[in-house]
């Protein structure tokens, strides 16, 4: 059988009139900022406190996933949808796709199948300009940083060998990640070595996801620290005058965007991708912006829930104080084999056996999500290769545990295909919530909440870390932060900070190599492995692929 691709899907969807979407939510259209006829800005008024603690906050997140991802995305819409069929008023909020795996590997970010949120040419591209903002926000700083090294009249004397902060673009390119600047000669600046970041791990970028409103993004920016003076004393954005001319080229960016789904339900899109390497979710202001229009938000956090989830519930839920009610562990028979030992040539194929043995991985994060006293629901995504027998052993084996699996068909079937999935969400929701609780408090000391990010959720037996590290630690208590929340960089592919650890992995160590610091997110991030702040491209890139004809229409694009 012959499928159509997400992009043939999206294009022959006939979009409602943005102002229609924003109706569902009982805005005004004079509310509305549009960008054309299908996507729209919503200002920061409309979030409402008393509303956000009255409604739903559904997480959705999965088990250590495969490089090809295992559907968060296309559940989490598909799920809002569900929802929605079954009588529920819902809203998926999202972040907004890169454009260095757009054309890398995974491609874009807006859902598959029957699960997508239009217009998904839009979204995966320049959408309505935030990341261009980010970008122009943190390479203002670059700028300012390096022609105050230039300048005699108006010198901090920083020094220019200590300078952490980078400048970023949002494109997957390695060859930008050491580079040499300022050289050709006094008039061109000081020469000095630098690097590029991809544009959604940047600080500002986590700094407009953890930002409540246009003061404080101001301070956060503010806060920004750089690097040092050669008398040893800490540089930040503030003393360079920075903050102020960085939040105007954020006006926009700011605000979150209105976009639907393919069964015309709100999607809110706002804020950076990449939790294995940022926080890789939302931002607190369009999560807040849902849970303020709509009676159930359905949210995504990046990668496996050792990441993704973690972040979400430890830094984001416990800083903004929201309170999620449901977890949705998005599982694959696929990556259950893949985590029994099926290679990639092989994991297409069905093997009762391994998804036994792959099972575990998704156990250790049901025991995860437990720890945080919130009641997981797994979701299987269901793919045309799974087996009867494979889907009914998950079903059973959750049963076991107490938890239910639900067969998720969204990719299939959109919003009816999900309505089980919805049913047992709303059940956990209405009867089973309680108060979350985060696995540490922010005011624990730096290397106890390492020890228990490692520890709880990873399984790692110790923690080791390197010269770097321990100079760094060192550097965090003299410049009094300590108080910071912990935002890992680890790979996705396992638990561990080694991808070759597949399944549930025991015993293991894993060391932190350095520990970067992003005063203005307060978030201090410790580099486990050989996690890198900008990737690579492919041999063969999705770009090749890609294209666009006469009429303006693309394909190629997924
Ligand atoms: P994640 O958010 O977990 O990274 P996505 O939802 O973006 O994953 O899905 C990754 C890719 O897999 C997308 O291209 C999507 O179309 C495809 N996909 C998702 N679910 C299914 C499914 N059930 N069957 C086939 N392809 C799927
Ligand atoms: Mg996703």
């Amino acid at each position: 059988m012959a499928y159509l691709t997400d992009i043939k899907i999206a294009q022959a969807k006939e979009l409602k009139h943005i102002r229609e979407i924003a109706k569902k939510l009982n805005i005004n259209e004079d509310d509305l900022e549009m960008y054309g006829k299908y996507k729209a800005k919503l200002p920061l008024a409309l979030i409402d406190d008393k509303k956000i603690a009255q409604n739903n906050l559904v997480l959705v997140t999965a088990l250590t996933p495969t490089p090809a991802g295992e559907g968060k995305t296309t559940v989490s819409i598909g799920l809002t949808e569900g929802l929605n069929k079954i009588g529920k008023q819902a809203t998926v909020v999202l972040r907004e796709p890169s454009l260095g795996p757009v054309f890398g590997i995974k491609g874009g970010a807006a859902g598959g199948g029957y699960s997508q949120v239009v217009p998904m040419e839009d979204i995966n591209l320049h959408f309505t300009g935030d990341f261009n903002a980010v970008e122009k926000a943190n390479n203002l700083l670059s700028a300012l940083i390096d022609n105050n090294i230039q300048s005699k009249s108006n010198n901090l004397n920083i020094d220019p060998r200590t300078i952490l902060w980078k400048r970023v673009i949002d494109m997957n390119d390695r060859s930008l990640r050491d580079i040499t600047i300022g050289l050709g000669g006094t008039a061109n600046g000081v020469p000095r070595q630098d690097g590029f970041h991809i544009t959604p791990a940047s600080e500002v970028m986590a700094i407009l996801c953890m930002a409540s409103d246009i003061e404080n993004l101001k301070k956060r920016l503010g806060d920004i620290f750089i690097g040092f003076t050669y008398k040893n004393e800490p540089v930040f954005a503030r003393d360079l005058k920075a903050e102020n001319a960085m939040a105007i080229l954020l006006k926009d960016a700011i605000k979150p965007n209105l976009v639907q789904t393919l069964e015309e339900n709100p999607a809110i899109i706002h804020g950076g991708p990449f939790a294995n390497i940022a926080q890789g979710t939302n931002t607190i202001i369009a999560t807040k912006m849902g849970l303020s229009l709509s009676n159930y938000v359905v949210t995504e956090a990046g990668f496996g829930a050792d990441l993704g989830a973690e972040k979400f519930l430890n830094i984001k839920s416990q800083f903004a104080k929201l309170n999620p009610k449901c977890v949705v562990l998005v599982a694959t028979i696929r990556a259950l084999r893949h985590h029994g030992g099926a290679t990639t040539e092989d994991y297409n194929a069905p093997d009762l056996e391994k998804v036994t043995e792959g099972f575990k991985n998704l156990e250790k994060h049901i025991e995860n999500i437990r720890k945080y006293n919130i009641e997981p629901v797994v979701a299987i995504n269901s793919f045309v290769s799974d087996s009867d027998e494979e889907v009914d052993f998950v079903i059973e084996k959750c049963a076991s545990l107490g938890v239910q699996a639900v067969l998720s068909e969204g990719w299939a079937k959109g919003g009816e295909g999900t309505k089980k999935l919805a049913e047992a969400v709303v059940e956990v929701v209405e009867n089973k919530a309680t108060q979350y609780k985060p696995l540490y408090n922010w005011n624990a000391p730096i290397k106890d909440k390492i020890e228990t990010i490692a520890k709880e959720i990873y399984g790692a037996k110790n923690v080791e870390y390197s010269k770097q590290a321990q100079l760094n630690l060192r550097r965090i208590d003299r410049l009094g932060f300590n108080n910071f929340a912990v935002c890992m960089a680890k790979t996705q592919k396992s638990f561990s900070d080694n991808a070759a650890l597949i399944g549930r992995p025991e015993g293991f160590t894993v060391t932190v190599r350095e520990i970067e610091i992003a005063a203005g997110a307060q978030f201090v991030i410790p580099i486990l492995g050989k996690m890198m702040r900008m990737p690579g491209l492919p041999a063969i890139p999705a770009s090749e692929n890609m294209t666009i004809d006469n009429d303006g229409v693309i394909s190629g694009l997924s």
